[in-house]
């Protein structure tokens, strides 16, 4: 029962039953599911994690004029999500080791119109997460999480997504918990949790200072079968997480000393989800090695995904980015390999004899 249409299958009767599509129970359900699992006062669903990007944004009053900081080490999401409110992306380079986001670089980066921070969690990672929110609130601007890969991740105790002023999450397949597409947001502020509710739906709802009609929202609203889908995969996330991270272990046990592997360790303060089992490449053409093993079968975000530091990609290139040349390191040293609910330990060790195979002759020069 891992799979989308597997769920699907089990909840065909919940579907069937459903009295009222357009009453939304199933999404006002959820919300109040995800408040509690989180420990926070609103939830908000919305159709997708970009859509959840968005609306955090505009309920933050982002608009055209204003700068937002992201870190150059993202997908084009996140990028998408601050264009798309007419605001300005600014790219902060990557921390030493590719921890993070520089805090220096993004002091540097913030001007009289920089309205909000996203720290991206990429692979589920929070490296400087609590110094960059103690900076983000000594200056007096939003911290919006991009904790899309960091449902269940800890730092210092607490839940990623729930340090910022919001925090944005997708139900995409393939996330921790998935509904097929959708996703939510977070947060402890009323004001906000209105000014997103009211976006989602062509602001019919009111929000302080912003009266029902006075303004135009979108349609991103979860449609209330994946609502549906949602709540069921979420009373399963702790058996998830502790699936996928015991994925990433086996896998760091199997993959063991590798040369020219070199395991990026979580901080001694940090619990990641075991999004993907995360390592730095220190391998010539880093890029080409991913793009090896993903043909061999070894899913991973560079090879697979193509995924490159925001401010190299093309679509990027038209806002004039400044050199983030750690990031751009960082993302290109990064295999971060895929790691999915139905994986078996035998496909576990399957994927490490490739990962090793691979490296050892890399690094040979075959
Ligand atoms: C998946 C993801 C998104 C976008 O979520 P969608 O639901 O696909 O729109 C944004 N940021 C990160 C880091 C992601 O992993």
């Amino acid at each position: 029962m891992n799979t989308t249409s597997d769920t699907l299958h089990a909840l065909k009767p919940t579907i069937d039953r459903m009295p009222d599509p357009a009453g939304r129970a199933e999404a006002a359900a959820l919300e109040s599911e995800l408040a509690a699992v989180h420990g926070v006062r609103h939830a908000i669903t919305v159709s997708s994690g970009t859509a959840a990007l968005h609306t955090a944004l505009i309920a933050c009053r982002t608009g055209p004029g204003d700068e937002v900081l992201l870190p150059a080490a993202t997908v084009i999401m996140t990028v998408a999500a601050v264009t798309a409110t007419g605001a300005h992306p600014v790219f902060v380079d990557a921390a030493a080791g590719g921890r993070g986001m520089d805090l220096a670089d993004a002091a540097a980066k913030t001007t009289e119109r920089t309205r909000a921070i996203i720290p991206v969690h990429l692979a589920g990672r929070t490296d400087g997460l609590v110094e960059l929110a103690a900076y983000a609130q000594s200056v007096g601007l939003h911290l919006v999480e991009d904790a899309c890969q960091a449902q269940g991740s800890r730092t210092r105790g607490r839940a990623a997504g729930t340090i910022g002023t919001i925090g944005c999450f997708s139900l995409k397949d393939g996330k921790i918990i998935s509904s097929g597409e959708g996703g939510y947001l977070l947060t402890d502020d009323a004001e906000l949790a209105a000014r997103a509710a009211a976006y989602r739906t062509h602001w019919l709802t009111p929000a302080p200072h912003a009266p029902a009609g006075s303004r135009l929202g979108m349609n991103y609203r979860l449609a209330e079968p994946l609502a549906a889908l949602a709540r069921h995969n979420l009373t399963r996330l702790n058996t998830a997480l502790a699936r996928r991270r015991e994925q990433a272990r086996l896998l760091y046990d199997l993959v063991g000393e590798t040369p020219g592997l070199a395991v990026h360790a979580p901080g001694p303060e940090d619990d990641p989800n075991g999004y993907s089992a995360l390592w730095r490449v220190d391998l010539d053409r880093p890029r080409d090695f991913s793009t090896r093993l993903a043909e061999d079968g070894v899913a991973n975000s560079v090879g697979t995904y193509r995924l490159r530091a925001a401010h190299q990609h093309p679509a990027c290139q038209y806002l004039n980015p400044a050199p983030c040349p750690r990031a751009a390191q960082a993302v290109d040293q990064m295999l971060a390999v895929t790691l999915q609910p139905q994986t078996t330990d035998t496909e576990l060790h399957h994927l490490a004899e490739t990962i090793r195979r691979e490296a050892k002759s890399w690094a040979e020069g075959r």
